[in-house]
């Protein structure tokens, strides 16, 4: 099963422009030198309703923190993210709060945020209650609807989180972002803590309820073979920016990036005879602290030129959609 066929010509639901989070950090009162943590660096993204955007890169890229900026759940510190066409980062509260019930996120963890005194069938109802959605023996009714839209059942309700496997406590995760009706959820790492059997059952799931629903999903893993099941197009990320996005087939037929292409040789072949040619990625991810000049990429990759280590390279598309930041293997003109 692959992801459902999206229209070409819907408008966008999500999108933002020059999304920006610097977070200060130590320093103290009287430092002279602030010191901030670009964590997202001008980001640019347009999602439609029924899409799903792979977004990809190491531990530290800032991936959770662009999918927390969309939400609103942290101030960005620069850019727009409108959604639906609304500007959410200027709403009202209240406003903000109504719009809350149309975007969504699950975690990679769902042990870790289900509160183990509650029974499923409480968590599952909080966003009904705290949205005033329904009540009573409808409230009831609701509930046992999603549990079965996740494959759990409705005897199910009245258990506690820690009577189920990790692939259920995630189906019980999505059961409660569901809850309120939304149309964008933002899935942070959702199947990285599950056994390999597992994780294909919950992106079958979560490819089931976007057909059904038209949900659009920003998938986030820093495990590129993971979102090449779930998603339309995927963007790479490296600390804080967008390094490659391509329409899925694309980026992984013909990946540019010398980032990307490390990322996939990194990825362990089924077939032991075809070991990766690629050399696979050397160091870590610099601080976001302090950036390297140029090409953030530059001190880890093979290809760098002078001119890497001096200009920034811009995001630039060429054919088919297919957009790359960088000097020495720039987009595909045909
Ligand atoms: P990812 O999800 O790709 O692992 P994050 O978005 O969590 O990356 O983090 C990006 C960078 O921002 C990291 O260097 C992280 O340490 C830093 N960061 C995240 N949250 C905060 C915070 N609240 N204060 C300071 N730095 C933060
Ligand atoms: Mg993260």
């Amino acid at each position: 099963m692959s992801a459902p066929i999206v229209s070409n010509d819907a408008a966008p639901l999500v999108e933002a422009r020059g999304l920006t989070k610097h977070y200060p950090v130590g320093g103290g009162f009287f430092a002279r030198e602030k010191l901030v943590v670009r964590a997202l660096d001008g980001v640019d993204l347009a999602l439609r309703p029924g899409e799903t955007l792979g977004i990809v890169g190491e531990s530290g890229c800032g991936k959770s923190t662009l999918g927390r900026c969309l939400l609103r759940l942290v101030e960005p510190t620069a850019g727009e993210v409108r959604f639906d066409g609304r500007d959410v980062l200027t709403l009202p509260a209240a406003d903000l709060r109504r719009m809350r019930r149309a975007m969504q996120i699950i975690f990679q963890d769902p042990y870790a945020s289900l509160n183990p005194r509650m029974r499923v069938g409480a968590i599952v109802a909080e966003g009904i209650e705290v949205h005033g959605l329904a009540e009573g023996a409808e409230k009831r009714r609701r509930v046992e609807e999603l549990l079965r839209q996740v494959g759990l059942g409705s005897e199910h309700a009245d258990r506690y989180p820690h009577e189920f496997s990790g692939g259920q406590r995630q189906r019980i995760g999505i059961a409660r972002a569901l809850a309120v009706g939304p149309r964008f959820i933002v899935a942070d790492e959702p199947v990285s803590a599950l056994d390999l059997s597992i994780q294909a059952q919950v992106l079958n799931l979560l490819m089931d309820l976007q057909e059904q629903m038209g949900l659009a999903y920003l998938f986030i893993s820093h495990d590129l073979r993971v979102v090449e099941h779930i998603s339309h197009r995927v963007a790479v990320m490296y600390l804080g920016r967008i390094v490659e996005r391509a329409p899925r087939a694309l980026l992984y037929a013909n990946p540019r990036h010398p980032y990307t292409r490390a990322l996939l040789a990194a990825v362990p072949v089924a077939d032991p005879r075809h070991r990766p040619v690629r050399a696979p990625l050397q160091g870590d991810v610099p601080s976001p602290l302090k950036p390297p000049s140029g090409c953030s990429f530059h001190p880890r990759c093979p290809y760098a030129e002078p001119r890497c280590r001096s200009d920034v390279p811009a995001l630039v598309e060429g054919a088919g959609g297919h957009a790359v930041a960088c000097h020495v293997f720039p987009a595909p003109t045909e």
